[in-house]
């Protein structure tokens, strides 16, 4: 198995997806003049699965920058973490436990959270290869803005499409154009943590005879 690390250039790359992102996000967030200042919720909780070995790759890039002790305290906050969702899955429910990257109510590795902590709030938008739409109408808090507003009809969602397409080239040129022969990704944060960093069973030019 080797690790899967992401090189300069994909990292730049990967920010530059995520700061269009937060470009998009800030449009509506302005619009709408929506925060989550003062908000009794913490979104950090809910339960979220990431497909992409370019966002796991990041965030290790993130948690090689914590100290020592740091980084055995979040995976063992990440290994409690599974024990409880798994404890809330066997009583039939989707699991609502704080994510184990969140200490003292801030993201520890804030600048190498995953595209879905930079996307909930507000309104979004998805067209999918099939030319489906996906509408996704933001946390309560941001519904009830916008229907205080009358907004419903005329704000303008954060479109995802072309920086999930953009993210999706950049995963499939990170392995090597053979994204269809590794392992699909499923993962939640705390799974991404206690495993470790991404690896590959085969590399660059390697046939999968496995
Ligand atoms: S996204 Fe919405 S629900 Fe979540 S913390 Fe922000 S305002 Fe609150
Ligand atoms: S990675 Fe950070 S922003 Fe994302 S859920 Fe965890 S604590 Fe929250």
């Amino acid at each position: 198995m080797k690790e899967l690390r992401l090189s300069l250039n994909e990292i730049g790359d990967l920010e530059d997806i995520y700061a269009e992102l937060q470009k998009e996000y800030e449009r509506v967030a302005d619009e709408l003049n929506f925060s989550c200042t003062g908000c009794p919720d913490n979104c950090c909780d809910s339960y979220f699965l990431h497909h992409t070995y370019a966002e796991w790759a990041y965030l290790w890039e993130g948690v090689r920058g914590l100290a020592e002790k740091e980084q055995e305290a979040l995976v063992d906050r990440a290994k409690k973490y599974l024990e409880a969702c798994e404890q809330a899955q066997l009583s039939g429910q989707r699991p609502q436990v704080m994510c184990p990257v969140n200490k003292d109510g801030l993201c520890q590795l804030y600048k190498h959270r995953l595209l879905v902590c930079r996307t909930h709030g507000v309104p979004a938008k998805i067209t999918r290869p099939d030319g489906q739409s996906m509408h996704f109408p933001g946390c309560f808090v941001c519904q009830e803005i916008v229907e205080k507003q009358g907004m419903k009809d005329t704000v303008r969602p954060v479109e995802r499409t072309p920086l999930l397409r953009r993210l999706a080239l950049l995963e499939n040129k990170l392995l090597h154009m053979k994204r269809h022969l590794h392992p699909k990704v499923k993962l939640t944060i705390a799974e991404m943590l206690v495993k470790g960093p991404p690896e590959l069973s085969f590399g660059c030019g390697e046939e999968n005879n496995g």
